[in-house]
């Protein structure tokens, strides 16, 4: 006799931010939980694995919402969580051929560094700014108190009411890019802060500054500044500790058990995953729309759509580096961007985010790096597949270029390497084509559409960085946050 389906409230498919916010966001408020993850561990493009000793970030390095009265920070008080988080200063080392700065972790200080280069237009400068910080705390406001973001509750539409004042500044920037309220401010062809901001945009919003949409933008320019920190250790500690809370909570969380096929049987979902089936009536799917679609073994008009926006956006080639535990680094942890030729795109192998663990991390032989550059997926797909594996290589020589330039330090210390391509990352996370960092913030009303949380099909959600507010890891968990308040 077949053994029968293990049963649960609500089983989450997949331990990235978002799977994970999901499912502790349902544990807390009572609710029976299985997580299923196909990898080892958990966290997805952001946790932390080993290799041949050597313990490296996979992806996502730079993390926000640890500031007083945030998500993280809130999840490690709660759950008393063995985390330790370290805000760094600077939070990151600019560097590019015609200038350097280093970007405190307050605004002000990056403002007086951008003022003290020279010939900088200080009055241009702090208007820019001022205008910047309008936005930016209009829309911060939603991430740090969650229930201002969709469902709407009355009571949340009648705070939206009392804000709508703050709300304004945004409203002539919806729908144009950033580079649009550059030139209100007659900043658009000063080299510094246009590098800076484009290089900012592409490893946040994912977009340059002549597409971004400027709302999420001049938003996205606060990154540095909302609770940003470095997690001691890796990413990795976090989202284990996040699996552990679940499991304290009466969850299951399972990890290498792959959900291989998903169907609806008598008014349950039910998951197959290596050998053993489980079933739930509502599933939350932590994948992009691509793997749902082969999971339920079809699509959808909205599955379809969002897969092509998808692919419409990037991967990443990377480089984890193992570094002699007593280089001549700095103490802390690091994050390096470097920027080759600011007249060119801020890809393949052209802008590199390289990011260094602390030195009292066990990281294993010695210190390590991730470093990571953009990919445009639709650029690779077109390649005949002979050339692919030497395409990426050359943007592979040419981060490793680029780094000896603007980071010597950091290669002179290298002695272990190892490559990564979108192909390992299809491998490893299961994202289709090796797409990540979700859909591109391009300029457009397009970005508005959506927002609420609503089931693919009745029962089956989504969350990830393909939907609502996507993009980052604090994105993609409050995103699993809204969708465990729909359920719930
Ligand atoms: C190179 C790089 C650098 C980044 N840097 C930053 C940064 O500094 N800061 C930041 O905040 N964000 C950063 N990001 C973005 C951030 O990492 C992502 O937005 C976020 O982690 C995505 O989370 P997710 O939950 O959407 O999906 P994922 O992280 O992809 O998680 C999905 C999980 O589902 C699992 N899975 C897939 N298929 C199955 C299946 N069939 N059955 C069971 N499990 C399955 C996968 O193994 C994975 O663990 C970066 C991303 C990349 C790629």
């Amino acid at each position: 006799m077949a053994t029968p389906p293990a049963l649960s409230d609500v089983l989450v498919i997949g331990a990235g931010f978002g799977g994970l916010a999901a499912a502790l966001s349902l544990a807390e408020r009572g609710a029976k939980v299985t997580l299923l993850e196909a990898l080892t561990y958990p966290g997805g493009c952001a946790s932390t694995f080993t290799k041949k000793g050597w313990s490296f970030e996979t992806g996502a390095t730079l993390f926000s919402g640890f500031g007083e009265g945030q998500l993280m920070a809130g999840w490690i008080r709660r759950h008393s969580l063995d985390v330790r988080v370290d805000v760094l200063d600077p939070m990151i080392d600019f560097r590019s051929a015609s200038f350097r700065v280093a970007v405190p972790p307050q605004r002000e200080g990056l403002i007086a560094a951008f003022c003290a280069l020279p010939g900088a237009p200080a009055d241009k400068i702090r208007a820019f700014f001022a205008e910047q910080q309008r936005v930016a705390d209009a829309l911060w406001a939603l991430f740090d108190d969650p229930s201002l973001l969709p469902p709407f509750t009355a009571s949340s539409l009648w705070r939206h009411g009392l804000r709508i004042p703050s709300y304004l500044p945004i409203l002539p920037w919806i729908g144009r890019p950033l580079i649009a309220v550059l030139a209100r401010h007659g900043l658009e062809s000063w080299s510094p802060l246009r590098g800076y901001l484009d290089a900012l945009c592409q490893i946040t919003v994912q977009a340059s500054i002549t597409e971004a949409e400027a709302p999420f933008a001049l938003a996205a320019t606060d990154y540095c500044f909302r609770g940003t920190a470095h997690v001691h250790g890796g990413i990795g500690k976090l989202a284990t500790a996040l699996a552990g809370a679940i499991e304290k909570l009466g969850g299951n969380v399972h990890f290498a058990c792959r959900a291989s096929a998903l169907r609806q049987e008598g008014g349950q979902w039910v998951v197959e995953a290596r050998g053993r089936t489980f079933a739930a009536p509502v599933v939350i799917a932590n994948l992009l729309p691509q793997g749902l679609k082969s999971l339920i073994g079809a699509g959808t008009p909205a599955l379809d759509q969002r897969a092509l926006q998808v692919e419409e956006g990037w991967g990443a080639v990377m480089w984890y580096l193992g570094l002699q535990k007593d280089a001549d680094l700095p103490q802390n942890a690091l994050h390096i961007e470097v920027v080759g030729d600011p007249d060119r795109p801020l890809v393949e192998g052209n802008h590199l985010f390289c990011s260094l663990s602390g030195g009292d991390e066990d990281r294993g032989p010695g210190r390590t790096a991730t470093v990571s550059s953009h990919v445009s997926i639709a650029t690779l797909r077109r390649l005949p597949a002979a050339e692919q594996g030497p395409f990426v290589g050359a943007i592979q020589a040419k981060m490793l270029e680029n780094l000896a330039v603007f980071a010597p330090e950091v290669h002179r210390a290298i002695i272990a390497q190892f490559p990564a391509s979108p192909r390992t990352w299809e491998r490893f996370t299961r994202r289709a084509h090796g797409c990540v960092g979700g859909i591109p913030r391009r300029a457009g009303l397009h970005n508005y559409q959506n927002f609420l949380p609503s089931p693919v099909l009745p029962g089956l959600w989504m969350v990830g960085d393909s939907g609502f507010p996507g993009q980052s890891t604090l994105g993609v968990a409050l995103g699993g946050l809204r969708v465990a308040a729909s359920i719930s």
